[in-house]
């Protein structure tokens, strides 16, 4: 299957799963790629070497990692970084007073996990723009699709893509709407003159709302991969 094609298909099976697409397939192909670091990539000099001018991992996905497991791959890549670490404080001990310190957070250090996230993420956004343009595709969209906020803020582009964006916008507006009633109905069952009135699906809505305001909860180590 080409590559563009495997997108299209992760994207409809994350639609039949329910939530922002975008976010579920992210989810599982970060655990892909950190189940093939931990399992393959630690041994590889290239690998280990990218990982140390990077700094090791960002706080989530050095954690994300850590749960995964494999404590010999975690002491070659500790242990790796570590002397990287002590030979740097040695040099900059060695730095005339007053010059600036090599050890200061360094912009450039981007962690390797979020680098391949983000061009990721670029990938399946195109691959969610173009897979709309089918009529099936779009009809199971409309169903059960809504991304959230974040993805739809990337997603959304109705300059460069026009017809896309419309239909986007349309399914974002009439969701929104629908949580924006539940909130609303919840509000009202929680004055007292209503408090009798059983509690409907609007009881989760306020989670459903944090979960499409930022995006869900989800540690790539919660998916199936
Ligand atoms: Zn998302
Ligand atoms: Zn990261």
């Amino acid at each position: 299957m080409k590559a563009k094609d495997v997108i299209v298909y992760n994207l409809e099976l994350a639609l039949e799963d329910g939530g922002c697409p975008l976010c579920h397939c992210l989810a599982k192909a970060t655990k892909r790629y950190l189940a093939n670091f931990l399992y393959e990539s630690v041994n590889d000099p290239r690998i280990r070497d990218q990982l140390r001018a990077a700094g090791g991992f960002c706080r989530e996905h050095a954690w994300v990692l850590q749960r995964m497991g494999d404590p010999l791959a975690h002491s070659i890549i500790y242990a790796d970084l570590i002397d990287a670490f002590c030979a740097e404080l040695d040099q900059t001990a060695g730095v005339k007073r007053g010059g600036p310190s090599r050890l200061a957070v360094d912009q450039e250090r981007v962690c390797a996990v979020c680098r391949e996230e983000a061009a990721m993420e670029d990938r399946y956004v195109d691959g969610l723009l173009g897979a709309l343009r089918s009529g099936a595709f779009r009809e199971k969209y409309r169903q059960t699709g809504c991304l959230c906020l974040p993805h739809f803020r990337k997603a959304y582009e109705p300059v460069r893509h026009k017809e896309a964006g419309a239909f986007l916008a349309e399914v974002q507006t009439a969701y929104l709407s629908r949580l924006s009633s539940e909130l609303k109905e919840f509000i009202r069952k929680s004055d007292y003159r209503y408090a009798h009135e059983l509690p409907g699906p609007e009881r989760d809505a306020w989670i459903r709302a944090v979960r499409l305001w930022v995006g869900p909860w989800v540690s790539p180590q919660d998916v199936e991969a």
